[in-house]
């Protein structure tokens, strides 16, 4: 496999460019073994910011892609696609969070930058060593046993059975109840336990 990464940097306005150096950042990036092109990038998410991405697949030969900005919950199916569009497989790819675990939490700028290449350098290492994946879909059939008759397995039964799955109760038991029908009455109501 060849080993051609890509790695973009993300200002986000100036939500990580306040609080880090991303040009720095992207000027480390060249350094690490397997980088071939790096560049920073005022909003990575918007229409031209993934179009950079895609055109820089094709244009670098990128193999392997790494996008330093926000949570990869906010964003990483938008550059999962982004990458696929380029053309290559979309678990080629690592995200890197300078935002939320970086520039809104640190105030320093020297150490802030030091922690991005950090971050930065280890999803380098990490994204020559992904293999591509493909998704499967498999078929399940939707219906559940619960183990237990107690109280516990008693409501998770209902929780399922609510949700509008069929559901199997399996006690060993004669009676379901587990150790609540063993009391007599329950603090604060004192209602009958059974
Ligand atoms: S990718 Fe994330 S960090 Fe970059 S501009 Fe979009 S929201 Fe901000």
């Amino acid at each position: 496999m060849k080993k051609r990464v890509g790695v973009f940097v993300c200002d986000c306005g100036t939500n990580i460019a306040s609080a880090v150096d991303t040009e720095k950042v992207a000027e480390y990036a060249r350094q690490l073994p397997g980088v071939v092109f790096a560049t920073t990038y005022k909003y990575m998410c918007s229409d031209p910011g993934q179009e950079l991405v895609r055109n820089a697949i094709q244009d670098q030969g990128l193999e392997q892609v790494v996008i330093a900005s926000c949570s990869p919950r906010m964003h990483e199916k938008t550059f999962r696609q982004a990458v696929e569009a380029g053309g290559i497989n979309g678990y080629m790819f690592e995200m890197v969070n300078i935002r939320e675990q970086n520039s809104w939490v640190h105030t320093d700028r020297e150490e802030a930058t030091k922690k991005a290449m950090d971050l930065v350098r280890m999803a380098v290492s990490k994204v020559l060593k992904n293999v591509p994946l493909q998704v499967s879909t498999i078929p399940i059939t939707k219906k559940a046993m619960v183990i237990g008759g107690g109280i516990a397995g008693m409501q998770a039964a209902l929780d399922i059975a609510e949700s509008g799955h069929k559901v199997i109760l399996v006690e060993k038991q004669a009676s379901i109840g587990g150790k609540m029908t063993q009391l007599d009455k329950t603090f604060p109501t004192m209602d009958c336990a059974a």
